[in-house]
């Protein structure tokens, strides 16, 4: 039995959309990531298209920068036979002066079975998911709020590498406040029982963090101790205002928070695993030693988004719902 046989429908994802890992249950996380498990075997063979979603059309609505999000959202639809279709910042009408809403509202007019959003606006995938009760919205990032699929992928990373996550101790650091990632890591391993820490300057940790169930650490080296993977954060220059000073200069905060080989020897446990969601400000967050290092981690968490997202359209489009029919039927 797996999620994937139709003859199982014990944990079937019944949402319409993805919004956010802090709207999902434990069951429903390890459940998206069992599916995202037997997704990843087809990404390894030679020829990698089925026709799972074969007559769906998923419009890709990304109105600020992506590199990896989007082209594996993109292999991932279409190594499942669905249509694309790509609409980007700079080339749609939003720099006309449409709103999302409004851009949102006009696509779903054209009846595409799904939409994944990223947009700037905290809140925005869910408000356009609201508005839109025939189509499937998954949250491709909105703004500083969440990253659901990054949160998934990096979950799926860790238990692969750790084999589980209860009592596992995952350190994030960096730029908390106004990181998505860490918000979407922070809900996901919290539920699934993990040991959640943040680190980081205290003008880039938000005050109250501890209320979702993380403990709060200022210097690299207590952060470090005993944990099995270190999560590193890009600064998120562009959502801070203009003329903030969240912490000295570039190279203090390297001092103090970027990870180098010595403070892994020094500091680290001697299996930790180090992970990054991309893009890397090498020198500042990571050292290039560590991110192409032993330690790292990094291309597996690229390597499993594209399994992820294909989990996440097929679960969103109902697919396992269908299948579970057919099995019946
Ligand atoms: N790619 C991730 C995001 O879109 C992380 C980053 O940009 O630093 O949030």
């Amino acid at each position: 039995m797996g999620p994937l046989d139709p003859s199982d429908d014990s944990g079937l994802f019944r949402r319409k959309d993805l919004l956010g890992l802090r709207f999902l249950a434990a069951s429903e996380i390890t459940h998206i990531l069992d599916v995202a498990e037997q997704f990843r075997g087809l990404n390894l063979r030679s020829i990698k298209k089925v026709p799972t979603l074969r007559g769906k059309s998923v419009v890709h609505l990304f109105l600020e920068p992506s590199t990896r999000t989007r082209t594996s959202f993109d292999i991932a639809a279409k190594r499942m036979s669905a249509d694309t279709f790509s609409i980007s910042g700079g080339a749609s009408s939003a720099t006309k002066g449409e709103t999302l809403m409004d851009t949102a509202r006009n696509l779903a007019a054209m009846h595409p079975d799904i939409i994944v959003i990223r947009h700037s606006r905290a809140g925005g995938a869910a408000a356009v998911a609201k508005a839109l009760p025939d189509t499937s919205i998954i949250n491709a990032g909105d703004g500083a709020c969440e990253h659901p699929t990054q949160g998934l992928l990096d979950l799926l990373t860790i238990r692969r590498a750790l084999g589980g996550f209860r009592g596992r101790v995952v350190t994030i650091i960096g730029d908390i406040t106004h990181s998505r990632v860490a918000r979407s890591n922070i809900h996901g391993l919290v539920k699934v029982g993990a040991i959640v820490r943040v680190c980081g300057p205290p003008t880039l940790i938000p005050a109250g963090i501890e209320e979702l169930g993380v403990q709060v650490h200022h210097t690299l080296q207590t952060a470090m101790h005993g944990a099995d993977v270190l999560m590193a954060l890009r600064i998120q220059k562009e959502r801070i205002p203009r003329g903030g000073h969240f912490f000295p200069t570039t190279r203090e905060y390297s001092r103090l928070y970027g990870i180098n080989r010595d403070k892994l020897r020094r500091w680290g446990n001697k299996d930790v695993v180090v992970m990054h969601p991309g893009p890397i400000n090498r020198g500042i967050e990571l050292e290039p030693e560590v991110a192409d290092g032993e330690w790292s981690v990094i291309l597996n968490q690229v390597e499993n988004g594209v399994a992820v997202r294909m989990a996440c359209l097929y679960l969103a489009l109902g697919g396992e719902r269908a299948a579970a029919q057919e099995g019946r039927g």
